[in-house]
């Protein structure tokens, strides 16, 4: 967690809609003032469908991920998280998304993709962050309570597998009367990843797609094998029918070049 910075007034700065693949919501841009030493001024979204004052809505707290949301990455699951909530909300009509530009759990891309460059040498996720000198999670969500209230939000149900996200909205007092599974089919990029989000951080995920990933993965890996021309059964027969290919070619290349120079012979005795 960061540290506890001064906060000043959180502000609205614009409203439209936002016709999206699942729906139309109303996009509200966000900015706080933050002053600890150095002022800085903190961005976020509420993306907003039907009347969020009413009951308990849905919520989905998302930080930022431009890896897998503009680069279509497989390393995480950010992407399908974001699309499940707002297919979910859609499915309602009726709950919002607040969006923090929190790249890499808040340290930012350029120190993501080095916690990448760490992940590729065999470092988990965790680790990385470590290796950095950044904790685990860098985040704290105090902007996002500070918008439920805004809009007079107290009851929520929360669209997260991270119970640090349900603790922190319930400090801040806003009641999560339920924590909504929002668990993305791991492939084999992602899977190193969400297992230590499991271990590691806590995450509720059932990883329960991952028995039948593994026998998905086997069946390719064996089809491949034997459809593959260059595994053992089928090498030497390649190597062999491609020898053949190449002594035909030659033969006919030198007998068609013979018959042209004979055309030519005879084209000549003629001329003469
Ligand atoms: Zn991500």
């Amino acid at each position: 967690m960061k540290r506890a910075a001064q906060v000043e007034t959180l502000r609205r700065v614009v409203s439209t809609r936002l016709p999206t693949r699942w729906g139309t919501f109303q996009t509200i841009g966000f900015e706080r003032k933050l002053s600890n030493g150095s002022a800085r001024v903190e961005t976020a979204l509420a993306i907003v469908m039907g009347d969020v004052t009413q009951g308990t809505p849905l919520l989905r707290i998302h930080s930022q991920c431009f890896t897998s949301e503009v680069l279509g990455s497989l390393r995480c699951d950010c992407r399908e998280q974001l699309e499940i909530a707002m297919s979910a909300i859609a499915e309602e009509g009726r709950g919002l998304v607040i969006y923090e530009h929190q790249e890499g759990r808040g340290i930012g891309l350029m120190a993501k993709l080095r916690a990448y460059a760490l992940q590729d040498k065999g470092f988990d996720t965790v680790e990385a962050n470590h290796a950095l000198g950044f904790a685990s999670d860098y985040r704290d969500f105090t902007l996002p309570a500070a918008i439920l209230r805004d809009f007079g939000i107290s009851r929520v149900r929360l669209l997260s597998n991270n119970p640090q996200k349900a603790r922190v909205l319930s400090d801040a007092g806003i009641e999560v009367v339920a924590q909504v599974p929002c668990e993305a089919t791991p492939n084999e990029h992602s899977l190193g990843y969400l297992r230590t989000k499991k271990e590691k951080l806590g995450h509720a995920l059932t990883l329960k797609h991952l028995v039948l990933f593994r026998v998905i993965s086997w069946i390719v890996g064996l089809l491949q094998e034997e459809h593959d021309p260059l595994n053992h059964t089928n090498k030497h027969e390649i190597t062999f029918w491609t020898n053949k290919r190449k002594k035909i070619t030659k033969r006919l290349r030198s007998s068609s070049s013979l018959r042209v120079s004979r055309m030519q012979f005879k084209s000549c005795e003629a001329d003469a």
